[in-house]
């Protein structure tokens, strides 16, 4: 049973282990569904796997082991970044422990739904594009600007939003 389609070919069903997020080939909502169902790539999760991996550290902050939650949430990076899209959203400070509080966020917010289905699509960018940066981070050794990263997330969350809008989205009102 479908509960509500969240963007392009992926939606939320209810199953009696809580909702479950189904894959389609949208690469923003990649990134979120492999979180959720522990299945993204981090060195912790490497490492559980027995894939030899140098550290579990945070290739970010490297005070803490790499898990998603971790470097997607809860870094001190992630953190800055999770603070300006919640002041840019004009939402409350933004409290989740796990990746899947994350995905569920929009569903409790007291806004219209289209916003809260735009909220939803920024807190989905938001993971990939914090995803992409620990990536070249880690292949490339670049460093993580939070302010950069969250100008990033900013123009393409409008891009993703215009072109999957039927109608005008003006995040400002
Ligand atoms: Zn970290």
């Amino acid at each position: 049973m479908v509960d509500g389609v969240i963007c392009g070919t992926w939606y939320w069903s209810r199953n009696l282990a809580g909702p479950v997020l189904e894959p389609g080939n949208d690469k923003v909502c990649f990134v979120a569904w492999r979180a959720v169902l522990n299945r993204l790539p981090t060195f912790q999760a490497l490492s559980r796997r027995s894939i030899p991996v140098n550290s579990t550290e945070c290739p970010v902050c490297g005070r803490e082991e790499e898990s998603a939650d971790h470097i997607l949430f809860l870094c001190e990076e992630a953190q800055a970044v999770w603070c300006l899209i919640s002041q840019w959203c004009k939402v409350p400070p933004i409290y989740a422990f796990s990746v899947q509080d994350l995905v569920e966020l929009h569903r409790y917010m007291s806004v219209p739904k289209d916003k809260a289905k735009a909220f939803h699509a920024i807190c989905l960018i938001t993971m990939w594009c914090i995803w992409k940066k620990r990536n070249d981070r880690v292949h490339n050794g670049a460093p993580v600007h939070v302010q950069g990263l969250y100008e990033e997330i900013k123009s393409l969350s409008y891009l993703w939003i215009k072109h999957r809008s039927k109608k005008r989205v003006t995040w400002e009102d």
